[in-house]
């Protein structure tokens, strides 16, 4: 382990004031604002985190009794706290003309139909292409960025500004050329130099079936081109379902209501319903309840990457007739005095066959 009073040249019994004066002096010469070697940033490392542990007791207690306190201070966490993670050092160089675009994210509108059997959607984007004109240059055709005079080429203009550590000389970006070392004396027409021009596009997407409601689909380098002519950002695709006015989605399945008469559900019937595979026969068995489900297998959606489907649950809603007509009142009360049906009661509260005879007999019931 590296001792920080030696990184710092201060004795083990130094005082707070000894040990900010020995930071101070070690700054000024190591700081990566005033000393472009790289040897010397690692040593700023070392002698920053020696400060760090040296000038609070506590800290400087724990490391005098040997205890690291094993990750507790990253020094890394340290030297981009004080330095902005470096940032100063990045100025050193001219930035690029050309960036990458931004990244975009665009609402894909889909039907259920798609979902169920997957589809290849066609897409409109407002987005961003390099200009043909200046190939994204952004000079003018015959003409050419020329470099800086402002900051001849570097892209920044050094300052000496006081701080915290003494008059310290710092770089900003070049005013003049923005940070590029730089300028576009003659700006292409087409693109006022920005090397791109807005354009739209229309994509083929493929939607896989099975795909959910808010999933984002991610089409590398389909977003736009960026300033200068730069590569393409990323686009990505928020898929949105549309509702349908038959069948919802249930993860696999798919689920509709069918009403059926009161007549037919007594009696039965056998019948056709219009599905997204077209119609499929479908029988309402003699008997059947409002709430029956009838379950057409294979009919609902296509597992996400595989070929299998779900099902399609059909829920039978019993439709009781409101009008009748004195003939059918006739009926329908002859029917219920044939039958001699029970008043109506209030249903058991979902208990099963065990559990009512188990409280029948352990005297619950
Ligand atoms: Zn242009
Ligand atoms: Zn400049």
């Amino acid at each position: 382990m590296t001792d920080h009073y030696e990184t710092l040249g201060v004795s083990h019994d130094a005082s707070q004031d000894e040990i900010k004066k020995a930071y101070r002096r070690l700054a000024r010469r190591l700081h990566p604002d005033v000393n472009p070697d790289p040897a010397a940033a690692e040593q700023f490392k070392q002698v920053t985190l020696a400060y760090e542990v040296l000038s609070d007791e506590t800290k400087r207690a724990q490391y005098d009794r040997g205890d690291t306190g094993d990750g507790a201070f990253g020094f890394g966490d340290i030297f981009d706290a004080f330095f902005g993670g470096g940032q100063g050092r990045s100025r050193r160089e001219p930035k690029p003309r050309a960036q990458r675009g931004d990244d975009a994210l665009v609402r894909l509108q889909v039907t259920l139909r798609d979902v169920v059997f997957g589809a290849t959607k066609t897409v409109e984007l407002d987005t961003a292409k390099r200009c043909e004109t200046c190939d994204g240059s952004g000079a003018a055709p015959g003409s050419h960025p020329e470099t800086c005079e402002y900051c001849h080429g570097q892209g920044y203009v050094q300052q000496t500004v006081r701080s915290l550590l003494g008059n310290v000389l710092t770089e900003t970006a070049c005013p003049i050329c923005k940070g590029y070392g730089t300028t576009i004396p003659q700006p292409c027409p087409d693109c006022a130099g920005q090397g791109r021009v807005r354009t739209r596009e229309s994509l083929d997407v493929p939607v896989p079936a099975g795909i959910d409601n808010g999933v984002r689909l991610h089409l590398a380098g389909r977003g736009e081109v960026g300033p200068g002519g730069g590569p393409r950002g990323d686009l990505y695709l928020e898929v949105n379902v549309q509702s349908d006015e038959t069948f919802t989605r249930d993860g696999d399945a798919l689920l509709a209501t069918l009403d059926v008469s009161m007549t037919d559900a007594i009696l039965g019937v056998e019948t056709e319903i219009e599905t997204f595979d077209g119609p499929l026969p479908i029988e309402v068995r003699p008997g059947t309840q409002s709430g029956d489900v009838i379950t057409l297998r294979g009919h609902g959606v296509t597992r996400l990457h595989r070929d299998a489907r779900g099902d399609l649950r059909v829920t039978v809603r019993v439709q009781t007739p409101t009008r009748l007509t004195a003939e059918q009142r006739r009926l329908v009360k002859r029917l219920a005095d044939s039958r001699g049906d029970e008043a109506p009661r209030l249903a058991n509260a979902g208990r099963t066959g065990f559990q009512r005879f188990r409280d029948r007999f352990m005297g619950r019931g």
